[in-house]
């Protein structure tokens, strides 16, 4: 469970500057709370699917070593306090046999030449309580709930899990920090010390939590061993029990998803040999229809259907009946759908769906927004002050069917919404500018939507209900 490390918006008077102070612990010069691309997870397999392994005797006793705790089983107590220490040389706690393990570790890991650094041990019931409510009110109770646990159901909140980090914080509580020293030698070692990697990559839908190579928990060396040697890929999968809510799982459960491991062409049939509709980025989430051909999936991406191989998919969850009636419920909505709303918070607008995109800027509480088109996971595609980005739906309201006054004549009559053509494969940008991020690559041939802004030789476009910037020089 992470921290958030720095904050670009605002914060409302319930949290004070000086608590924000002790939950910035590594003040980077970063924006806003980043979050991984494990932000779209597919949520999407049965917890019952997950759990092969027989029941073993679980412990609630938040005193002992092997106590479980998950969101399902909550500390008992709720506000159970342990005693701690400080470990060795920071000022994160654990609790003494934890800390002792850890510096062990920390001390076996400095021989190899990896420096394994604490970010965050020990937290009381009501600092997780701060935690919990911050992102709830940052990104909405659905979100927060994969990042930060409800308070009562922390592992920090034993004093037995820590997240480590490296020395110069080089993808501090991201992902991608699984690919640095310390997050290769501790996936590799930290069992030896007692330490096992809680809440692994494609098991989400089990543990509840986004992938999280940082966290760690103890529980001492032989029962990490045991279940280092179980072949088990949770805790929870260890003790044959379920994990996340079930709350999470049953209402998608019939919906089949994937998550993309590369940038992937969508392909209008099942084969290289057929035509490129699109590139789907890597890291997205892609709904798969219930089609499959010889290691090719049928999906639907950003309103267009195609086949992708399955190679670079992961987290693959067929849907329990392939859902024909979707794509014509999809247009109604469309056609139904909100053309504005308003702000109730001080709101980043982000580069694609989730917290792991960058903001593209902040909207003030109480603006109203455009909508460009169909929410997706709970975001909506929206436009401000002349910017285009996905913002959290959780702080929308005044959903209106007519579209803001002063950008809606732009938009519908179409004297200025002139369209071009691409001559090559073309990658749309979060902004003007090949250091933004692609938002999608356009094939060569096709027909785009001109917004009518233009920045330094880039245009801002539409394609495939996204809008992004594309460089002016491949357009006809
Ligand atoms: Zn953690």
């Amino acid at each position: 469970m992470k921290q958030p490390r720095a904050l670009k918006v605002p914060l409302a008077a319930t949290i004070s500057a000086a608590l924000m102070a002790t939950l910035l612990p590594l003040a980077p010069a970063n924006a806003a709370p980043t979050a991984t691309s494990t932000t779209e997870i597919a949520q999407t397999v049965s917890v019952d699917s997950a759990v092969q392994i027989a029941a073993k005797k679980i412990q609630r006793n938040p005193s002992k070593t092997d106590v479980f705790v998950n969101k399902k089983y909550p500390l008992s107590p709720k506000k159970y306090a342990p005693k701690t220490v400080a470990v060795k040389g920071t000022n994160v706690r654990l609790k003494s046999s934890a800390a002792t393990a850890y510096s062990k570790m920390v001390k076996a890991a400095a021989k190899d030449g990896v420096h394994i650094r604490a970010v965050s041990g020990y937290r009381s019931y009501a600092r997780q309580a701060e935690l919990y409510n911050y992102y709830t009110r940052i990104y909405g109770q659905s979100y927060a709930s994969k990042i930060s646990a409800v308070p009562g159901t922390s592992e920090h909140q034993t004093g037995l899990a820590i997240d480590v980090g490296n020395r110069n914080s080089e993808c501090g509580l991201q992902a991608c920090f699984a690919n640095t020293p310390v997050g290769k030698w501790v996936a590799k070692n930290a069992h030896k010390y007692g330490f096992i990697l809680r809440y692994p990559k494609g098991q989400e839908s089990v543990t509840g939590y986004s992938y999280e190579p940082w966290h760690f928990r103890y529980l001492g060396t032989s029962l990490a061993k045991s279940y280092k040697n179980s072949g088990a890929k949770t805790l929870e999968a260890y003790y044959g029990v379920a994990g996340s809510k079930s709350k999470d799982t049953s209402t998608k459960k019939s919906k089949g998803t994937a998550k993309t491991t590369a940038n992937l062409n969508m392909r209008s049939g099942a084969g290289t040999n057929n035509r490129v509709l699109l590139t789907i980025p890597r890291g997205k989430s892609v709904q798969l229809t219930g089609s499959k051909k010889s290691g090719w999936y049928e999906v639907r991406y950003s309103s267009k259907t195609g086949w992708v191989s399955g190679k670079y998919l992961s987290n693959v969850s067929m849907p329990s009946t392939p859902k024909k009636k979707e794509s014509s419920k999809d247009n109604k909505s469309k056609s139904t759908q909100a053309k504005s709303a308003k702000t109730t918070a001080n709101l980043n607008m982000r580069a694609g769906v989730g917290t792991g995109h960058r903001v593209v800027l902040t909207i003030p509480r109480g603006k109203q927004v455009t909508i460009t088109g169909s929410k997706k996971s709970g975001w909506y595609p929206v436009k401000y002050s002349g910017k285009s980005g996905w913002v959290s739906g959780q702080y929308l309201n005044n959903f209106s069917n007519s579209a803001p006054k002063s950008n809606s004549q732009k938009q519908k009559s179409s004297p200025k919404s002139s369209t071009k053509k691409t001559v090559a494969n073309l990658n749309m940008r979060s902004g003007a500018g090949t250091n933004h991020r692609v938002v999608l690559t356009i094939p060569k041939g096709k027909k785009v939507t001109l917004t009518g802004s233009k920045k330094s030789g880039w245009y801002e476009v539409k394609y495939s209900s996204k809008t992004g910037w594309v460089s002016g020089k491949y357009l006809r």
